[in-house]
């Protein structure tokens, strides 16, 4: 992503930042490498629910993946449509359900059967059918941090492959739901295709054994997940989507008029946004050297959280020799740290320094611990 250092001197930090042009730029490749598939993709809107991303996602004619009734809400205000929305959580509440009925959203993702006879019982009472996919526990596991990691049978997403055939017979037989079809989800920020691979080869074989049951799939999701490179992100600024679309083309037995569905949210955003801060004291311990930064884990917590890890920039120093830094926040948490033994040009207190790739699940996990102010944003 650009920044223009001139705008960014001017502005109160800490705030994230956002590159418009990179995100059309990254909206054209991805729909680029999709064609030749019957591909309807939607936007995981927790990754980021900004409401100017929002809107320049849906104007780019993409879907919306929701997991709230705030994002509902929100995807609405944006313009998504309703038939492109699908809507997913293991705990739906009822008026969330509701607001998803009374807008005739595409398609609930549902992840139990107690949750599939309320839907039918509050579709009963809207006059309506629902229509659904079931969310697939395919017991895949995705080599990702175990916190991301959703698609093995440890986890709370999802039906497993053992009771699947007696949750499709329950689905079939209520009369408020429209059964459309079949969902997957195995973890988020995969940067290797075989959990892909494996996943394809997963929904070969159970469109087969269906298919022989006279049961068959409008639509085939296979939820979203693909990882960005967090270490170089000028040089991998968008996701490998071409990678990514041909394990479908490739390995994926698609039935006539069926459609696939994506749910992609890291891949589309992470890359296009920076959190921006200033420095506000060098601090050394021993033989340790600190910066601390007026951004913290309440603006971004993935580091925190996750363990993840994101590129450090120093945009304003221009010293030429480096130095070795614990970057760290504000807040008053040891785990508040951004960077550990990492390596920056000299710097000074009120230098502006970039956290990189944070698009994805920055400002949209942001929270005022601390009492602290949530972060604007700011855009390119
Ligand atoms: C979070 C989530 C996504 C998006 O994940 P990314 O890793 O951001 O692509 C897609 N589908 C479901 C069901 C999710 O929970």
């Amino acid at each position: 992503m650009k920044f223009r250092l001139n705008d960014i001197m001017a502005m109160q930090t800490p705030f994230y930042y956002y590159d418009t042009q990179l995100l059309r730029e990254t909206l054209d490749q991805l729909k680029r490498h999709a064609q030749g598939l019957p591909a309807v993709i939607h936007y995981a809107v927790k990754a980021n629910g900004n409401p100017r991303i929002l809107k320049e996602i849906a104007d780019a004619g993409l879907g919306a993946d929701l997991v709230s009734g705030g994002e509902i809400k929100a995807a609405l205000a944006a313009g998504f449509d309703p038939q492109m929305m699908a809507y997913a959580g293991v705990g739906k509440t009822d008026w969330e359900i509701r607001l998803g009925l009374d807008q005739k959203i595409g398609c609930f993702n549902v992840e139990s059967v107690p949750e599939m006879d309320v839907i039918n019982q509050l579709a009963l009472e809207a006059g309506r059918m629902a229509p659904i996919a079931i969310r697939v526990n395919p017991d895949i596991d995705a080599h990702t941090h175990r916190y991301i990691t959703t698609g093995t049978a440890e986890n709370k997403f999802g039906i497993t492959l053992e009771d699947l055939p007696a949750v499709i017979d329950h689905a079939i037989a209520l009369p408020h739901i429209h059964l459309r079809g079949l969902h997957f989800h195995i973890g988020s920020q995969l940067t290797l295709m075989e959990p892909y691979r494996m996943l394809c080869d997963k929904v070969n074989e159970l469109q087969d054994y269906y298919e022989q049951r006279g049961v068959r799939f409008e639509i085939i999701n296979v939820g979203g997940g693909l990882g960005i490179d967090y270490d170089n992100p000028d040089k991998h600024s968008v996701a490998d989507f071409e990678q990514y679309f041909a394990v479908f083309k490739q390995h994926l037995n698609l039935r006539p008029g069926q459609q696939l569905h994506f749910e992609l949210g890291r891949a589309i955003i992470a890359q296009c946004g920076s959190l921006i801060s200033r420095v506000l004291y060098v601090k050394r311990n021993r033989d340790k050297s600190f910066v601390i930064l007026d951004a913290g884990m309440t603006d971004l917590i993935r580091p925190a959280l996750y363990e993840a890890h994101h590129q450090v920039q120093n945009l304003t120093s221009v010293a030429t020799e480096q130095d070795i830094y614990d970057v760290v926040g504000p807040i008053c948490e040891s785990s508040d740290v951004f960077a550990r033994n990492f390596s920056l040009p000299i710097t000074q207190r009120g230098d502006l320094i970039a956290i990189r790739s944070a698009g994805a699940y920055g400002e949209s996990m942001a929270s005022t611990y601390n009492m602290q102010p949530l972060p604007p944003a700011h855009f390119l």
